[in-house]
């Protein structure tokens, strides 16, 4: 097969339905920008979904990989290896944590984190304290015990029996919260700021109000910061910038800013509960993506650069913002950092997907979260001159929208 074969009507023909992506297929990155087959360019403003921290093909992470590949690449864990030994002690003194568990994404890092806070319970308190409370239109992954944890039905249709003892309250609402929780409670599972389910922060108070409500019902209080993590809203994770701690944390995404890992963070005592072969991984902990993952952190936390999400920030809403009203497109921006939802006004309700198409023909990459909201995670260091040109080619984007309905 030549090359000029490899194109997106192949994938039709050989891949599992289970995606629609779309009709380009990018074949090169650099910084925030990317080119398809046919050498066109475009501006990435969905870092490959909240993923590519650092853009594309930064050279510090190229550096660490191949240095890793040179050396060694996987043992199992049935040995342990220096790159996750270091990344895991990084990790336990830039956060709360004391012990850390490494997975290869974030639906098998809060597969751990469920699993742990059950088992928790079970050691602790014995096995009717086993309910898991998380929020309707969450998103925690994909495996059976994820979604099914994750507020969003339609994820589950046609795979139940779904695992038992998982009840969803209203997320920012405090008193659904307290009409769920029993002794029976084990953990309460939240993201603090909703990803998937349209860009929707916590509140101060909620997320202050659901840790006074897990130390009053001995139940563990579980982030899922997969999408908010790793410097995205201008803090290493969200939980900082709402002063609330939470006691096992689920990171991935940003984490190897494109190489697969994930990890859950948690207490010492907390994690006393996973003892030898209560769970585990084959690939967890691989040398290459923790070798990754510590030159993404050691970036990203420094100052200068979590400082930098900020100003970028600014730059961005505002331009949103901007687009917004003058074509009457957004009622309003939300968010934090660089993780913001441009949400859709009445008048184009349910057209997400068409302004992302929009953006695709005028070179600029977006994303959608539900059909009312376009979704921005770019690249922490995205240079300001690239959201000025993005900004500029979604404009266009829009504005032919416009002309074709009115035309
Ligand atoms: N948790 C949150 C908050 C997410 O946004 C996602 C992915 O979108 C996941 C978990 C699942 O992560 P993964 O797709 O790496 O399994």
């Amino acid at each position: 097969m030549n090359r000029q074969q490899v194109d997106r009507s192949l994938f039709d023909e050989v891949m599992v339905p289970n995606y629609a992506p779309g009709n380009m297929i990018p074949v090169r990155g650099e910084g925030s920008r990317v080119w398809d087959q046919e050498g066109r360019e475009f501006v990435d403003l969905a870092g490959g979904i909240a993923v590519t921290v650092l853009g594309h093909v930064h050279p510090g992470l190229v550096g660490a990989l191949v240095d890793q590949a040179n050396k060694l690449w996987h043992l199992s864990n049935v040995l342990t290896n220096e790159p996750a030994l270091k990344l895991a002690k990084t990790l336990c003194d830039l956060t709360f944590a004391e012990r850390v568990f490494f997975a290869n994404s974030g639906g098998e890092a809060n597969e751990a984190a469920f699993k742990l806070a059950r088992r928790y319970a079970w050691e602790k308190f014995g096995p009717e304290k086993n309910e898991i409370i998380s929020f309707r239109n969450s998103f925690h992954g994909r495996t059976l015990f994820t979604v099914s944890v994750g507020g969003q039905p339609k994820y589950l249709e046609g795979f139940e029996p779904a695992p038992r003892g998982i009840g969803h309250a209203n997320f920012n609402d405090l008193a659904s919260v307290e009409a769920l929780i029993s002794e029976r409670t084990c953990a309460i599972v939240v993201e603090p700021i909703q990803g998937e389910g349209g860009i929707v922060p916590a509140t101060p108070e909620f997320l202050q109000g659901l840790r006074d409500l897990c130390d009053k019902h001995d139940a563990l209080l579980v982030f899922d910061e997969v999408q908010s993590g790793v410097g995205r809203t201008g803090h290493l994770y969200a939980y900082e910038m709402y002063g609330v701690v939470p006691d096992i944390l689920s990171t991935a995404k940003s984490l190897g800013g494109g190489f697969p890992i994930g990890a859950m963070l948690t207490t010492a005592e907390v994690a006393a509960s996973l003892g030898v072969g209560t769970h585990g991984s084959t690939y967890g902990g691989n040398p290459l993506g923790c070798a990754v993952a510590q030159k993404v952190l050691d970036t990203v936390s420094q100052p200068e650069i979590l400082k930098g999400v900020k100003a970028r920030s600014d730059r961005l809403r505002a331009g949103m913002m901007d687009i917004g009203q003058r074509y009457g497109v957004f009622s309003e921006v939300r968010g934090f950092g660089l993780l913001l939802g441009a949400v859709l006004t009445e008048s184009w309700q349910g057209r997400a997907k068409e302004l992302l198409n929009a953006g695709i023909e005028e070179g600029v990459m977006v994303l959608i979260a539900g059909p009312n909201v376009i979704r921005l995670a770019p690249s922490l260091i995205i240079p300001e001159s690239d959201v000025d040109e993005a900004l500029l080619r979604f404009d266009r984007a829009v504005k032919k929208l416009c002309s074709q309905a009115a035309g």
